[in-house]
């Protein structure tokens, strides 16, 4: 851990479940799809395991086991098997995503910190989720303007925590390496991931829990995106 303030004159700031309420938009989006489903059982047990295979299935993607494409499908294919439920999973699928791209949750103070940082630094979005979907939801929150550049894996045939992906912020930011601050939720894409391509990290706990001890470290932990005003240079 660092201590006292260092200054950053960039941010590349994770979107999901650091910026977004991406648990929130899942389960909504899950639920509007799955109430049309013919399904006796318990939706809320549906949600979990399908939220329980979705996370699987984007940690195999960020090791290029699988591509996006692949995981809008299988992800319900995986479900209605299991459920023993006989849908088109494509069709699912589909809705999932319509749905998911009209959920602009931000968490609190997301708008007034992006805002405010903007005001002092660079900001660059920093994300491996759907195109479409994270298109839909910048512009549901209103929060496009507050950032330099947005990297969208599926945009960039790259995806985080390749050192690739982040070389492309770098290059989009044009600040030394040294004076950018690297913010998400994942211990694997967003901490480890920067901190291998050379950036100082924070990890956003938007939930209380431990940090992995088998991940590198970040240099700095908070439970409020608040905490990310410090690190930003005094207007003079
Ligand atoms: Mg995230």
């Amino acid at each position: 851990m660092k201590i006292g303030k260092k200054k950053y004159y960039g941010f590349l700031i994770d979107a999901d479940n650091t910026l977004f309420d991406f648990d929130r938009a899942e389960q909504e989006a899950f639920l509007s799809v799955f109430r049309n489903v013919h399904y006796s059982g318990s939706l809320d047990k549906a949600y979990r395991q399908f939220s329980f295979i979705n996370k699987n299935l984007w940690k195999l993607f960020e090791k290029k086991k699988i591509s996006i494409k692949a995981i809008r499908k299988e992800r319900f294919v995986i479900l209605l098997k299991s459920l023993k439920i006989k849908e088109d999973p494509d069709k699912l699928a589909l809705l999932f995503i319509e749905e998911l791209s009209v959920k602009p949750y931000l968490f609190p103070h997301a708008k007034e910190v992006l805002e405010y940082l903007s005001g002092r630094a660079l900001l660059c979005l920093i994300t491996n989720g759907i195109a479409s979907v994270q298109r839909g939801r910048l512009a549901g929150a209103g929060i496009e303007k507050f950032f330099q550049s947005i990297i969208i894996s599926e945009e960039i045939g790259y995806s985080k925590p390749d050192p690739a992906f982040f070389k492309k912020a770098t290059a989009d930011m044009h600040l030394p390496q040294f004076t950018i601050l690297c913010v998400g939720d994942s211990p694997s894409s967003d901490i480890e991931g920067g901190n291998l391509a050379g950036f100082d990290t924070c990890w956003y706990m938007h939930v209380a829990r431990m940090y992995p001890p088998n991940r590198l470290k970040p240099d700095y932990i908070i439970s409020d995106l608040n905490g990310l005003k410090e690190f930003a240079p005094e207007i003079y």
